[in-house]
């Protein structure tokens, strides 16, 4: 039996090649490709059971409200989610609790790697920094996989009981050490040119250990968006990353 899949943000570049992965699977169809100035009811009227979200941090909410309202499970992978918006999800979920929704600052499958391999690496250095590298018309910033990469090696480092790290910077030009993800600064680049890169920098005495990963094209997202929404309807309920479908 194929799944029914709503794209939003479809004529961005994220939904659009969504809507081309899409159309390439044989287990999937996709019934609905909205964009803003669509109504949202085209998603309830064409019977879609995975919506795939791709649209802007301020316009994400309000679509995510409507699919889950209307027993929709949600892929989503606009960026900008920090806890109020994480804890306004959770408060939709309760109330329609046969709903799953993944939300995945990244669906890169080698982006989620990264991630990973930090968070075990981070215990074992004493100091870490993140440089994430985006093309310039990005919205928000630091990108959504830099907090979460940035949050995942404060966790590590806190189990493991580190001191805070080595740094004796006493006075600087605001936004030169960049924005502090939990203890991790953050440095976040716009280039013409580029798609989406990050850099995760450890280092300790005598060595350092860079851990890279560069999407060099947005089709490298699409076996990740495929995996989620072959999964989501399993899992109801938030799930928060990739790599709870991944089996790591
Ligand atoms: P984009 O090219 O600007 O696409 C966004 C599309 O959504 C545009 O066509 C936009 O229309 C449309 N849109 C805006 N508000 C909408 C609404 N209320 N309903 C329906 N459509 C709406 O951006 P993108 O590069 O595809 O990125 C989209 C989002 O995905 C961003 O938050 C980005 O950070 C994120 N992203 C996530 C991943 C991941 O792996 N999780 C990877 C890449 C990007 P207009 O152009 O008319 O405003």
């Amino acid at each position: 039996m194929t799944i029914k899949v709503g794209v939003l943000g479809a004529r961005g570049r994220m939904g659009s090649q969504t809507c081309s992965a899409i159309k390439g699977a044989s287990d999937l169809e996709l019934v609905a490709s909205i964009d803003l100035g669509d109504s949202l009811d085209l998603l309830r009227t064409s019977s879609a059971q995975v919506v795939v979200d791709f649209t802007h941090p301020d316009a994400v909410m309000k679509n995510l409200e409507f699919a889950i309202n209307n027993g929709i499970h949600v892929v989503v992978g606009t960026t900008g989610f920090d806890d109020a918006k994480l804890n306004q999800l959770k408060s939709l979920l309760a109330k329609n609790s046969h709903v799953g929704a993944l939300v995945a600052p990244n669906f890169g499958l080698g982006a989620v790697l990264m991630m990973q391999f930090a968070a075990k690496a981070a215990k074992f250095f004493e100091s870490a920094e993140i440089i994430e590298l985006h093309h310039p018309e990005k919205a928000d910033a630091p990108s959504g996989t830099a907090s979460r990469t940035a949050e995942l090696i404060s966790k590590s480092r806190r189990e493991a009981e580190l001191p805070a790290m080595p740094d004796k910077t006493s006075s600087a030009v605001a936004g030169a050490r960049g924005a502090k993800i939990g203890e991790v600064p953050v440095h976040s680049i716009r280039l013409r040119g580029l798609v989406a890169h990050q850099e995760v920098l450890f280092g300790d005495q005598g060595e350092t250990l860079s851990i890279r990963h560069d999407s060099i094209d947005r089709s490298g997202f699409m076996p990740g968006v495929l995996l989620a929404i072959r999964e989501v309807a399993k899992r109801p309920g938030l799930t928060f990353g990739l790599e709870n479908y991944m089996e790591l």
